[in-house]
């Protein structure tokens, strides 16, 4: 029944020239999101900067096209929207009480009629049809009731060379369209926390590229492919993901031989973001992301996060979720369903090499004098890392 659906945008409604960027990086993403669905679509904007989903097939799968639609940054909120083709008033009258009928569970609501006329040629004033249609409703579904002021539902009316009616807003994932705010590296593992780091960075309309580091064989490639599963997930919103995956197993042997083993996590994270920040610099990203929060962890506490954010000289690490408590990363993750996948039981890098008592207030300078030890071995360790580098795409078919 429903023929398009109408895009509610809100932020990006703002910014003067700058609004068509915003526009149509917001419609390049909607038809990112179609594409997996069943059915025909087109993506349309008119001359009011509106952008609606116009259905072009017959049949298609309203439910998918809801989904997909949510996990479009930039949306504030969508409008199935019905479209009538016989704009008599009779016909509008009977199409209205079929839409209420369809749309709303419930019949017990106040509403208003809304209706624009395109062509003033219409033979009735907008206020007439107002009033004809609301007695339309009214009459099919004696719980409903006229408030023209603060009403719980407001069905606008469109008059053009055909009609359109909608009045139900779906709320959407809000924040950015993708590409609108430039790149960063993920250092993605398969925790809980740095996925749900991707999709917060996403929202803001940032491009993801991503980076895992696995260590075989103390790794397996199970845990290797539920890092690619996550990222597919993140792709979901935020565009193809390219994931680099960087083999870390001679430099992880290497801390683990030559430096104390309370400072074995602190000294292996600033090797990961060195090489992350390596990467970053390589694919034009503006800054690292971690899926790090405020004392989570030892490895987390303030003074190892400036330990670990120490490693990194030329690019901003940001750390979406380091005010969030585990729970609420929980929720989100859930949310955004990689929660399930980011459970699989598979080991990652840091828990096989783990200290049983690590520093949790590790020293600036002390830890950097732990790593001169590696002074010998660590360029060339570094430079076969980054050899290393598997490139994953995922999301782009
Ligand atoms: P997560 O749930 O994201 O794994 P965590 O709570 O387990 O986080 P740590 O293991 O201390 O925390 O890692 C902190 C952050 O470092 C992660 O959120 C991630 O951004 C990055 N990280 C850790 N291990 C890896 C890895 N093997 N590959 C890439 N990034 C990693
Ligand atoms: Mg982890």
């Amino acid at each position: 029944m429903f023929k398009s659906f109408l895009i509610k945008y809100g932020e990006i409604g703002v910014k003067g020239k700058n609004r068509y960027i915003f526009e149509d990086a917001l419609i390049k993403q909607i038809k990112y999101a179609l594409k997996k669905v069943d059915g025909e679509f087109a993506v349309t904007k008119d001359k009011g900067g509106r952008i609606f989903t116009e259905v072009k097939s017959e049949d298609y799968d309203y439910d998918a096209v809801i989904t997909a639609l949510q996990h479009v940054f930039g949306i504030i909120a969508f409008c199935p929207v019905i479209h009538v083709e016989d704009i008599s008033i009779d016909n509008l009258r009977s199409e209205i009480v079929r839409y209420v009928e369809k749309t709303f569970e419930d019949k017990e609501f106040t509403f208003k009629i809304n209706t624009r006329r395109a062509h003033k040629s219409y033979p009735m004033t907008s206020m007439e049809v107002d009033a004809s249609l609301g007695e339309a409703v009214l009459e099919a579904f004696p719980g409903t009731r006229v408030d023209v002021h603060h009403p719980e539902v407001d069905i606008r009316v469109e008059i053009r060379d055909i009609v359109h009616i909608y009045s139900k807003e779906i709320p959407g994932a809000g924040g950015m369209p993708i590409g609108t705010n430039g790149k960063t590296m993920l250092l993605l593992s398969g925790g809980i926390d740095s996925p749900v780091a991707g999709y917060m960075t996403a929202k803001r309309g940032v491009v993801i590229d991503a980076v895992y580091f696995h260590a075989p064989p103390y790794t397996s490639d199970r845990a290797k492919q539920k890092v690619v599963d996550l990222a597919k997930l993140i792709s979901d919103y935020a565009g193809p993901v390219y994931l680099h995956i960087i083999n870390f197993t001679d430099i992880q042997l290497a801390i683990y031989e030559k430096c104390p083993h309370d400072e074995l996590t602190i000294i292996m994270r600033r090797y990961m973001m060195r090489i992350a920040e390596h990467l970053a610099k390589e694919n034009e990203c503006l800054g690292l992301v971690t899926g790090e929060s405020i004392g989570q962890v030892a490895s987390q506490t303030l003074q190892s996060l400036y330990v670990t954010d120490s490693a990194v000289s030329s690019m901003p690490v940001y750390r979406p979720l380091i005010g969030m408590d585990k729970q609420e990363i929980v929720d989100l993750s859930e949310k955004i369903g990689t929660y399930e996948t980011s459970i699989l039981p598979y080991e990652d890098c840091c828990t096989i090499f783990v200290a049983k008592h690590p520093v949790t207030k590790p020293k600036l300078e002390i830890i950097e004098r732990s790593e001169k030890k590696l002074d010998d071995v660590i360029e060339g360790l570094l430079e076969e890392a980054y050899a290393t580098d598997e490139l994953v795409i995922v999301g782009k078919d």
